[in-house]
């Protein structure tokens, strides 16, 4: 059973660590947008890395696993990158080059419509191309890859862009990070496949009165998200903690989860770190 407690070190017995740095599908004041940061280098979304993290912990980084390209998970990648700029005209560091792991079709939208030189400079022509500050790496769904001793399998899911969950293995546990999205059914056959899945991050943003407002843009409310949890066969024994959720109809979704009365089921909040 994971543990949620804060701690700035991992202690023994825990080999991942995931620091929620923002969970909530909208931002206002002391509500921070969707990210999750793995064992202090790799980074589960980017919506909100420099807000949450200091600028030391911020040179940690050297993976960011992209879901979709929605401004909510890329915002802060745009930022990441201008501090990396600063840090390294001032000498040489470690970790020079952040590498962004997600779709093709994603990666080509990020160059052509976020890092186009309109929106922000193209980060992974600078300062040279042979020595970006970004690097947009290619992944294919449900193809492993391993960065840092961590395996990641992308994981299609429900969206109106084209987007991916995670499935994040150290070798001993594994964590499943739906990221955004509607009813799906892959990710769920991937989740019942594991033999170590420890917890599952689960999209839950609008309240039941918006189910509409969900089907259309691609979410779930706790009803929906109810729905979906029936393909899950190790509900109520691995822990679901729900991201995404509106902050301003936060009491709302609190009480209709409740109700739901589902063993190990909550909502994250951005304080939170999961060490399995
Ligand atoms: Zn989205
Ligand atoms: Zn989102």
């Amino acid at each position: 059973m994971p543990r949620l407690l804060p701690c700035r070190r991992r202690p023994a017995g825990f080999s991942l660590r995931l620091k929620v740095l923002g969970c909530y599908g909208g931002q206002l004041l002391g509500f921070r947008l969707t990210s999750f940061l793995v064992n202090n280098s790799i980074l589960l979304d980017a919506g909100s890395p420099t807000e949450a993290l200091s600028l030391e912990a911020q040179h940690d980084i050297r993976h960011i696993c992209l879901s979709h390209t929605h401004l909510d998970h890329i915002k802060d990648i745009a930022f990441l990158a201008d501090n990396r700029s600063l840090k390294r005209m001032g000498g040489s560091i470690q970790n020079r080059t952040i590498c962004i792991h997600s779709l093709a079709e994603n990666n080509r939208v990020l160059r052509d419509h976020f890092f186009n030189e309109a929106i922000w400079p193209d980060f992974t022509r600078i300062p040279t191309m042979d020595d970006p500050i970004l690097k947009l790496v290619d992944m294919e769904a449900e193809k492993p890859f391993v960065i840092d001793g961590i395996t990641i399998t992308a994981i299609r899911v429900n969206h109106p862009v084209p987007c991916t969950g995670f499935l994040v293995d150290d070798g001993t546990s594994q964590l499943i990070y739906s990221a955004d999205t509607g009813n799906t059914d892959r990710l769920w056959e991937i989740a019942n496949a594991q033999p170590n899945l420890k917890a599952v991050i689960l999209d839950c943003s609008f309240p039941n009165a918006y189910q509409r407002l969900a089907d259309i843009s691609g979410h779930m409310t706790p009803q929906g998200m109810m729905q979906d949890l029936q393909k899950f066969t190790l509900l109520g024994k691995v822990p679901v903690y729900l991201y995404h959720m509106k902050p301003e109809t936060l009491n709302i979704m609190t009480a209709e989860v409740e109700v739901l009365d589902v063993p190990h089921l909550r909502m994250l909040t951005q304080v939170d770190e999961l060490l399995i």
